[in-house]
């Protein structure tokens, strides 16, 4: 079936962990033999070729650069210049991608309508994989008529913050609330017609970001704090929310998000008992909050760090989100309601965003 992600670092892959996803997960994985520096080396899940198996055909893609002041202990660069510089990086890889065909950007409903009617009607062609580019924490964007340039290259999503704090909002295992440059950043977002990512957002600058920000909301990987009690889950209430103002919410694969006491580095998947069925358990959570099945999607996030080693034991590779829909017939969900959260709510979403 086909279907949509609502969220892959595929640049980032390509250009911090030197993956060229034009060849098979196993020829990366063979590469990456005794490889050390990164925590998922040799155990890639996301190729374009997996891609295609799995019937992904439009993914919302990232631009990925966090600045670190002194004394941040997180990994990221030391000017906001040269957190823009890597995101132009990325871009020029996703650029690179669209000539040798591999990706095709999609930045308005014609497109949409267009590359979606190709991957569900043509079935035999080498299809390219569409891509809305959104950018994860919004460090990089030195000014705001950075964000201005970046809405003309085809930017269509950002979530202001990522892990710690940020220049725009404070993200995951942070706190606070919105400066007056988160402000002034969801002001131009909403001008512009960007759609707000609240994932990463901390408690506080969630429910500002709910009060100022009028536009459209998504949330592209984000699991519920009822089975994971930490702040990068969403609570009930926050979820709630979220549903009323119209909001997808894309289920991360990330076993840590899944199952409860993950250890990273140290668990692992089988015997923590991190399947897909944990992943289902998330959609259906947000489908029983919302009474219906209209505001539920994937945002695998599977090529975020992480692994084979951190991920369900019954996903080899992104092909395996196919395995999605029967677990969903097993429990009772319709056709229709399995066509909305693998691809319909996310282009309902689209559509009325760009309408
Ligand atoms: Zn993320």
């Amino acid at each position: 079936m086909f279907t949509i992600d609502a969220h892959l670092d595929l640049s980032m892959n390509a250009m911090e962990w030197n993956r060229d996803l034009r060849e098979s997960v196993f020829d990366i994985r063979e590469r990456e033999n005794g490889l050390t520096d990164k925590p998922d080396r040799g155990n890639s899940t996301v190729s374009f070729s997996e891609l295609r198996k799995g019937e992904v055909g439009l993914v919302v893609a990232t631009q990925i650069a966090r600045y670190v002041a002194p004394g941040n202990p997180l990994p990221g660069w030391n000017s906001p210049e040269q957190a823009w510089a890597q995101t132009q990086g990325q871009l020029a890889w996703y650029k690179e991608m669209e000539t040798c065909g591999e990706m095709m950007m999609i930045e308005n409903t014609n497109d949409l309508d267009r590359h979606v009617n190709i991957w569900m009607n043509r079935p035999d062609e080498k299809k390219a994989i569409g891509y809305i580019l959104s950018l994860e924490g919004a460090d990089s964007l030195v000014t705001l008529d950075h964000l201005e340039r970046a809405y003309e290259y085809g930017l269509r999503a950002i979530g202001p913050a990522h892990y710690g704090p940020g220049r725009y909002a404070n993200g995951t295992d942070s706190t606070g609330h919105l400066n007056e440059n988160g402000k002034a950043l969801l002001k131009e977002m909403e001008r512009l017609n960007i759609i707000l990512d609240a994932t990463h957002l901390c408690d506080d600058a969630f429910w500002d970001a709910m009060e100022i920000f009028h536009g459209h909301v998504w949330a592209s990987h984000n699991n519920c704090r009822t089975f994971v009690n930490d702040n990068r889950q969403f609570s009930d209430e926050q979820l709630r929310v979220l549903i009323q103002r119209d909001a997808v919410i894309g289920a991360a694969f990330d076993a840590w998000m899944l199952v409860p006491n993950w250890i990273h580095g140290k668990s692992e998947p089988k015997e923590m008992n991190c399947d897909l069925q944990k992943v289902i358990n998330n959609i259906d959570h947000i489908c029983q909050l919302a009474g219906n099945t209209l505001h539920v999607g994937i945002g695998s996030d599977l090529d975020g760090a992480f692994g084979k080693e951190q991920c369900p034991y019954d996903l080899e590779t992104i092909a395996d989100v196919q395995k999605i829909p029967s677990l969903f017939a097993a429990e009772g969900y319709s056709p229709n309601d399995i066509e909305n959260l693998m691809h319909g709510n996310w282009l309902r979403f689209l559509q009325r965003a760009w309408r």
